[in-house]
């Protein structure tokens, strides 16, 4: 088997909460508790899970942009925390992001082509043909080399966001963390996006860290998807397995959130009860029993272990037992007394005799 090109073992990260005039540390956010994964060579790792879950905190603790509290990050083999900050600074060059906002992340006094040559001269990259390497990277992105005099306010979101992938692209890296990339884009613009980035994956072989709360984009884009809930994993695995053979309780209530293509089609809707916890007091065993229809005891006094069976992993102690994820058959025809009821209906608001 190959080497994953990312590898994250043990990945922990604990904000601390002070309060007081000393700043006397009073507990902490868990915003990563324990996070394991793996990304391959040209692979889509999608993160989904609820505001607050700490996928978009993973996300930066795997480029090293935040310290964790514990835990290792691999990259290629090389394990980012004993990097010093030059070290840490080349290896960057092969891992890039882009955020949601793509206007707050580009610097509005520069031009699109300042900003694209800026990481250039960085690292050192295409010295002495920056302004053909821009005009390359706008082309690679569907712009054109005339974009690179105008600034970021010129340009429509879309615009914006295919600015900051040819940034991203322009240090030619190995692995992005998209976070949130799409969220801020009209559906329309979004599909244009997400099309976008695969076919640079199809032509570059990039691996993503997909992050994003809509789980019809990543099914989208996902090799694999990972689910958070309070700083865990609690179910990973192939794209197809996990929509088809959702698990975990909560994978199952997200699923049940999206409407299916099939007109007239339902799924069974498996609705969340109440917030998401506090993660300064995440609940005690399996962090989602609070919430999960299917809690038992041991749910709240001991926490389930990651449990891989034919290459998707899950996180509940009841898994097995739990009824099929069902999806319901379209509904039947209206009766025909519904059916002289909805012409009546009908007839009242357009006006016109009901014909019956
Ligand atoms: Fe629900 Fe218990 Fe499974 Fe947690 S361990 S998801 S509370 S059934």
């Amino acid at each position: 088997m190959t080497l994953a090109l990312l590898q994250v073992h043990g990945l922990v990260k604990h904000f601390p909460v002070r309060r007081g005039i000393f700043g006397r540390i009073t507990g902490a956010v868990r915003a990563v508790d324990g996070v394991d994964l793996q990304i391959q060579a040209g692979e889509t790792l999608g993160v989904v899970g609820e505001s607050g879950c700490g996928k978009s905190t993973l996300g930066r603790l795997v480029l090293r942009l935040i310290e964790p509290s514990s835990g290792q990050v691999l990259f290629g083999g090389q394990d980012l925390g004993p990097l010093n900050a030059p070290a840490l600074r080349a290896q960057r060059r092969a891992m890039q992001i882009i955020f949601q906002d793509p206007y707050a992340s580009l610097n509005p006094r520069m031009t699109v082509g300042q900003t694209l040559a800026e990481p250039l001269q960085l690292h050192g990259l295409h010295t002495g043909r920056h302004a053909t390497r821009v005009a390359e990277l706008l082309h690679t992105v569907g712009l054109a080399p005339e974009h690179a005099q105008r600034y970021p306010h010129e340009f429509s979101g879309g615009q914006r966001q295919r600015i900051g992938i040819a940034r991203a692209l322009a240090v030619e890296p190995q692995l992005i963390v998209c976070d949130e990339a799409v969220s801020a884009l009209d559906v329309s613009v979004q599909a244009q996006v997400v099309n976008l980035l695969q076919d640079l994956q199809q032509r570059l072989g990039i691996a993503y860290l997909f992050i994003a709360h809509d789980l019809a984009v990543v099914k989208h884009i996902a090799h694999r998807v990972a689910v958070m809930y309070l700083g865990r994993i609690v179910e990973i695995g192939d794209k197809a397995q996990v929509f088809a053979q959702p698990r975990h309780p909560y994978t199952r209530a997200l699923l049940s959130a999206i409407p299916l293509p099939e007109p007239g089609a339902q799924r069974e809707r498996a609705l969340l009860g109440g917030d998401v916890p506090s993660p300064m007091h995440p609940p005690t065993g399996c962090h989602f029993h609070t919430r999960c229809a299917f809690a038992q005891p041991v749910c709240s006094q001991e926490p389930p272990t990651l449990e891989t069976v034919d290459g998707q992993a899950v996180a509940c102690h009841l898994w097995r037992s739990l009824p099929p994820a069902a999806v319901l058959p379209p509904p039947a025809a209206p009766s025909a007394a519904r059916q002289r009821l909805l012409r009546l209906q009908s007839a009242f608001v357009t006006g016109t005799p009901p014909g019956i």
